[in-house]
């Protein structure tokens, strides 16, 4: 059985405390939410930390409000409750599809969108014990000196997993971080960084706080896709966000996010795109974009050419789904 080290838990119950622990135990210090990726990772000694501050006290992190212009998601809201929020299912539904697909029940009842957006990249070589990852004399991420998906790599590519990222990305969402310095806005598409050891662009010091959509005009629409070998349990292995802008089923802008590749998600604007009709062939035109412009690599589980095949497949089941189209047979996708 994997034993937990001993930490100092902070438990704050306003966030001029919690930013207060932050400061005082920096670099040695994370935040703790639902605790469903980072305890596993402190079991697996991926992640070596003293101190630990929770924000299960912290009110203005939970729950969903809407605005004039936007809906505000507290970044410790649980992942089931974002699935099951009508506002948020009525206005942002590939954000919560996303949500609904993530883990098991158990999971979303723990889990928060805060973690979601936080959480560690993963990697063939590094999700798994100590031990093992010493028998193979470790990696970039873990005491080594190499990296095995790249060999001769000078940086570590695990996958962003995170499947509510994506659908983020394409509704233009905003991420609020606080620290001591103040309070810090940034698009979450800025928020990656191509280095899976550290991706997040969120210091130590710092705390999300929420993320800010702007409700999106009748013309913009969202398809989450994701897939994974099993319906439930079971991180992405390909995961894209359509959206697509544009009335009258012409278009006139959007994007694709493709995610489960490295540790940043891939954006794909389409406004070179606009003027075309939103039908068969342009679905087509998508899935070609996507197989030259991302690539998926051998850093988690499945073939990756299979991986990139069926990252083609997704955008044009999205594109479809958006179109109004019947889905077509597997076979006759190629
Ligand atoms: C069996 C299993 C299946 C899973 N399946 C999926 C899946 O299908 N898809 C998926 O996306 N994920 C999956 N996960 C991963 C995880 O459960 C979710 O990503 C979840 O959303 C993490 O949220 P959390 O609140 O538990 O994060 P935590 O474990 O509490 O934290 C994760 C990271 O986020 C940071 N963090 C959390 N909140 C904040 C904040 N407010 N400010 C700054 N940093 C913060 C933490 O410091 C830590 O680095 C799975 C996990 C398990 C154990
Ligand atoms: S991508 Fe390379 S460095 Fe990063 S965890 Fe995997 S094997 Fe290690």
């Amino acid at each position: 059985m994997l034993r937990l080290p001993p930490f100092a838990l902070h438990q704050p119950t306003t966030v001029a405390e919690a930013i207060a622990h932050l400061a005082a135990h920096a670099p040695d210090v994370r935040v703790i939410s639902g605790g469903t990726d980072l305890l596993p990772n402190i079991k697996l000694a991926q992640t070596r930390i003293q101190h630990l501050v929770s924000v299960k006290f912290l009110e203005e992190l939970h729950g969903v409000t809407r605005t004039a212009t936007h809906l505000r998601i507290g970044a410790a809201t649980a992942l089931q409750d974002l699935a099951d929020d009508e506002d948020v299912r009525e206005t942002l539904p590939a954000l919560a599809f996303a949500a609904s697909r993530i883990g098991s029940p158990q999971i979303r009842k723990m889990g928060t969108l805060g973690g979601n957006i936080s959480l560690d990249t993963r990697c063939r070589y590094i999700n798994q014990t100590e031990l093992w990852r010493e028998a193979l004399g470790g990696c970039l991420k873990s005491h080594g000196t190499e990296c095995h998906v790249v060999p001769g790599g000078q940086g570590c590519v695990a996958s962003l997993s995170a499947d509510t990222v994506p659908p983020l990305i394409a509704y233009g969402a905003i991420a609020e971080m606080v620290s001591d310095k103040g309070i810090r806005r940034a698009p979450v598409q800025d928020l990656f960084q191509q280095d899976g050891t550290w991706h997040v662009r969120i210091a130590r010091e710092e705390l999300l706080l929420a993320v800010e959509i702007p409700l999106p005009e009748p013309t913009t629409r969202v398809v989450y896709r994701k897939w994974a070998v099993r319906q439930s349990i079971d991180f992405p292995l390909v995961s894209v966000a359509v959206r697509l802008d544009g009335a009258d089923g012409v278009l006139t802008g959007g994007s694709i996010v493709v995610s489960a590749l490295g540790p940043r998600p891939r954006v794909l604007p389409l406004n070179a795109m606009a003027g075309r009709k939103i039908d068969e062939e342009l679905a087509q035109a998508l899935g070609q974009l996507v197989y030259d412009r991302a690539r998926p690599l051998p850093n988690i589980p499945y073939d990756a050419e299979y991986r990139r095949e069926r990252m083609v497949i997704e955008v044009r089941r999205a594109v479809r789904v958006l179109a109004g189209l019947p889905e077509r047979p597997l076979a006759q996708q190629a």
